[in-house]
């Protein structure tokens, strides 16, 4: 920790004392320190992508993999998104942060594919701000089509918190986005706003069922029948479902139950670097 000050002192002498000030730091000196950190940073060298395994379990086939982008911070170490995702989202960096990550994914996903490393799909997160930005569908155009990739081999994943305000706003960049012919997913469902009066106008193909449901759903009494109500909801929109934070096989078993065969979590594999991905892709099919 003295290190990081320094650190941090060192980059932002105007904000020393703010960082001995051990309330004021986590107010303001350390998120300004981390700020500017941030947009050093966004051109992308100091990120990279982790890649999640999506599984069917009625094929125990790969479906896919999550791409959750990680900050590897000269002097912290790992950043988590959790905590650099929000802050660029304030600042506005998210613009940078979104198209290195989408790119690379874009990038990553030509390389396997010209490797022989079959990965089916590959999804990347979009934040609210992300998804309102005038550029998305121009930038995700472009950078779709010179990738070479097949638009459907990528995905895009979206919370509910995207879509609120103008709904007739959203459900033209969803069909603009559509249009282009990537796969689009509502994360998180289930904890934000989205009403099945609109719902049923989003031109989507997946509902990712949150993980707080898959935690209590072993426990709880109510959960496996909430999930079972997302899963009926979905198959009569023409949904598919995918349940994320899978951590134990009496959870996959309890999905199952209600029909979510889709899977993504701890329990198949935590997000992985690109080589290790790769391999764990060499070990399943081989067994
Ligand atoms: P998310 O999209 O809901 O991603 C799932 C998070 O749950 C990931 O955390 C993942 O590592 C973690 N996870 C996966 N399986 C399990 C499990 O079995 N148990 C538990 N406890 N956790 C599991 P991560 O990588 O820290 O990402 C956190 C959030 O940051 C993501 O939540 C997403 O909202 C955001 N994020 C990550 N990468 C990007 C990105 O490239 N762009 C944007 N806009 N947001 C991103
Ligand atoms: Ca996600
Ligand atoms: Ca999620
Ligand atoms: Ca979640």
């Amino acid at each position: 920790n003295a290190d990081l000050a320094m650190y941090h002192a060192k980059r932002n002498p105007e904000h020393r004392f703010v960082f001995y000030d051990g309330g004021m730091r986590e107010r303001s000196g350390f998120s300004l320190g981390l700020e500017s950190d941030l947009r050093r940073a966004s051109g992308g060298e100091e990120f990279e992508l982790h890649y999640q395994p999506k599984i069917d379990l009625a094929t125990d086939r790969i479906i896919g993999a999550e791409a959750l982008v990680r900050w590897r911070h000269p002097v912290r170490g790992m950043v988590s998104p959790a905590e650099f995702i929000p802050l660029a989202e304030e600042t506005g960096l998210i613009w940078e942060v979104g198209a290195w990550t989408f790119m690379e994914a874009c990038r990553q996903l030509a390389a396997w594919t010209q490797a022989g490393v079959m990965v089916p799909s590959v999804s990347v997160n979009l934040s609210p701000r992300q998804f309102q930005d005038a550029r998305l569908v121009g930038f995700v155009r472009s950078v779709v089509e010179s990738s070479g990739i097949a638009p459907d081999r990528l995905e895009l994943e979206l919370t509910e918190g995207a879509m609120i305000g103008d709904i007739e706003k959203a459900v033209t960049i969803l069909n603009d986005l559509k249009d282009i012919g990537v796969r689009l997913s509502i994360d998180d469902f289930g904890t934000g706003y989205s009403s099945l009066a609109y719902l049923k106008r989003f031109p989507i193909d997946t509902l990712k069922i949150d993980r707080s449901f898959v935690r209590d759903i072993v426990k709880s009494s109510t959960d496996p029948a909430i999930v079972g109500t997302i899963v009926t909801l979905a198959e009569s929109l023409g949904f598919d479902t995918i349940a994320e934070g899978v951590e134990t096989w009496e959870q996959a078993a309890r999905l199952r139950e209600q029909r979510c065969n889709r899977i993504q979590g701890y329990l198949i594999s935590r997000p992985l670097p690109p080589d290790s991905f790769a391999a764990f892709m060499a070990g399943r099919s081989q067994a």
